[in-house]
């Protein structure tokens, strides 16, 4: 059988079945000259308007909270007034509308680019508009997704958020898509809809409407041609698939009783918890987000009290404002920073804002200790045992017990002994814990390799924070996606990590993965995995 395509795994699950590709973007048809000004320019405007209504009946009409929220900030880029302004610009200066649209939007794209990081992944979400906006002032209908009338494996360039949040998991069998990264939307959405995908496909572009592929979506392994037999049994793996995580329950577990606690990341009370024992990162940026000014204390009190009251007495960790770089907040003067992924983010905003930090420590203190809810706290990007101290002894004021600080930066990790002396907990983040260890930003999907989990230089790191942990008789988790990963869970049990915490849905595939291996095996896993010389020997010694 032929070698299989190979991308990036980011939805698990097997699939099967016939490729459908997306409907591909209008071409800009010939320029036409302009008699009537104000008729293009009302053409215009109405083709925008349309395609932010269209934008938002579909953030309306999905039930997926992340999903809808993308889409509400897609209708407001539409809507934007200089975006407006530069389309009737360029109709008084002579275009015609669709011509003035995609120029008003190449300006736009090119300024996203030039910013880089979040704002240049979201550089589909733009062309999808620009995309919409031509084929109404053209006279087509919008492009979007095909409805053949049977399940299909859905094969796109890229695909934007609105068409990922509008899919019908019970007609998309899967996704794959030859751009996008582990962190773009698809991919994130994708992961809430529970639709195998693999993006950064190599040789997607091959893939033609009728093929039958079959995909591994935790692999990143696209089959192509494959038979009636091999369709048969990739689907009865997924029934199984599915079937041994509906049947999953209960705390985790190595086959020997050894505790390791499965936890949910969340940024809402809208975020599914089923199957956690808790919830070990609530990111509580989402909040925050597209506000000119902070949220109020009552409005803050009121998004914690209700992930405690979600949680009935289950432990939550709320993270703490982790502003800047990928998440800029507009009334944070943030601007002019030459490299914000190294700059004042995290838990630095509190150095120039200290009333930041205690506002939201009171607002998480005070349905706490109404409720009784178990309530952790912990702070994002600490480099030194002093910035932990200080961030603790805050969280101490504002009456919470149990203070603690994330991993994400080698600093932290290198001298974790000290860093445990000062806070209650420790909690890895991976992803930007491999951003800074590698120096690969973690949405260049182009250096995806460097930001793989099972990179040796992250696990080393880990290991000595498990270690330190052991010792100190403290709690070390992870919190970052390499938490969800099923292969990794014995290896990060065996390398002395407490808690994993990740999606609500990854959490069954996890479970199963350490019921299956005795402490000593997890132990003697770790051992190995830390000898493997790069990832593929790492993963590897798993199997
Ligand atoms: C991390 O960096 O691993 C993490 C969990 O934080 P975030 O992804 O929100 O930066
Ligand atoms: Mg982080």
């Amino acid at each position: 059988m032929a070698e299989p395509l190979r991308g990036i795994g980011v939805s698990p699950g097997f699939a099967a079945g016939p490729v459908c590709r997306a409907g591909v973007a209008p071409r800009l048809p010939a320029p036409r000259a302009v008699s009537d000004v104000p008729a293009e320019l009302s053409g215009a405007a109405s083709a925008l308007r349309a395609v932010a209504a269209e934008l938002d009946r579909r953030a309306s009409a999905t039930s997926d909270a992340t999903a809808a929220e993308i889409l509400r900030a897609q209708v407001l880029m539409a809507e934007d007034p200089v975006l407006d302004e530069a389309v009737a610009d360029a109709i008084r200066a002579g275009s015609d509308a669709p011509h003035a649209i995609d120029a008003a939007f190449a300006v736009h794209r090119q300024a996203f680019l030039d910013a880089g990081g979040y704002l240049a992944e979201r550089v589909a979400d733009l062309d999808d508009l620009r995309d919409r906006a031509v084929a109404v002032s053209s006279g087509l209908p919008m492009p979007g997704i095909p409805s053949p009338g049977h399940p299909f494996v859905l094969v796109a360039t890229d695909l934007a958020p609105a068409d990922t949040a509008g899919l019908d998991p019970a007609q998309v069998l899967a996704l794959v898509t030859e751009a996008g990264g582990p962190t773009s939307h698809t991919a994130i959405l994708a992961r809430s809809l529970g639709i195998p995908a693999v993006v950064r496909c190599g040789g997607a572009a091959g893939l033609r409407d009728g093929m039958v592929v079959a995909i591994d979506g935790a692999a990143g392994a696209v089959r192509v041609g494959v038979d009636e037999a091999t369709v048969l049994d990739t689907r009865r793996r997924e029934e199984e698939r599915r079937s041994r995580a509906a049947a999953s329950s209960g705390p985790g577990r190595t086959a020997d009783g050894w505790a390791v606690e499965l936890l949910a990341n969340v940024g809402s009370a809208a975020d599914p918890v089923a199957g956690a024992e808790g919830v070990g990162l609530f990111r509580t940026e989402l909040l925050y987000l597209d506000r000119e000014k902070a949220p109020s204390h009552e409005e803050q009190v009121e998004a914690y009290a209700a992930v405690f009251d979600a949680l009935g007495g289950r432990k939550v960790v709320v993270r703490t404002l982790d502003a800047g770089a990928d998440k800029p907040l507009p009334f944070l003067d943030q601007a002019g920073e030459p490299n914000p992924a190294l700059g004042v983010r995290g838990v630095r905003l509190a150095r120039r804002d200290p009333a930041l930090v205690d506002g939201q420590l009171a607002a998480i203190a005070a349905p706490a200790t109404r409720t009784g809810a178990t309530a952790w706290v912990m702070a994002p990007m600490i480099a030194t045992p002093a910035e932990a101290r200080d961030f603790v002894t805050r969280a101490r004021a504002a009456g919470l017990a149990s203070a603690g600080v994330m991993v994400e930066i080698p600093a932290a990790a290198l001298r974790v002994r000290a860093l445990l002396r000062e806070v209650d907990f420790l909690s890895i983040g991976t992803n930007d814990l491999s951003q800074y260890t590698f120096a690969a930003d973690r949405m260049a999907g182009e250096l995806a390799e460097l930001l793989d989990p099972w990179q040796p230089a992250l696990l080393d790191l880990v290991a000595a924070c498990g270690r330190a942990g052991r010792e100190a008789g403290k709690p070390v988790g992870i919190c970052g996606e390499a938490a969800a990963d099923p292969g990794l869970a014995p290896v990060f049990a065996g390398l002395g990590i407490s808690s994993l915490s990740m999606p609500a849905r990854a959490i069954p595939a996890v479970r199963d993965a350490l019921a299956t291996h005795t402490k000593a095996d997890c132990e003697r896993l770790a051992t190995a995995v830390l000898a493997a010389e790069d990832p593929a020997a790492a993963r590897a010694v798993v199997g």
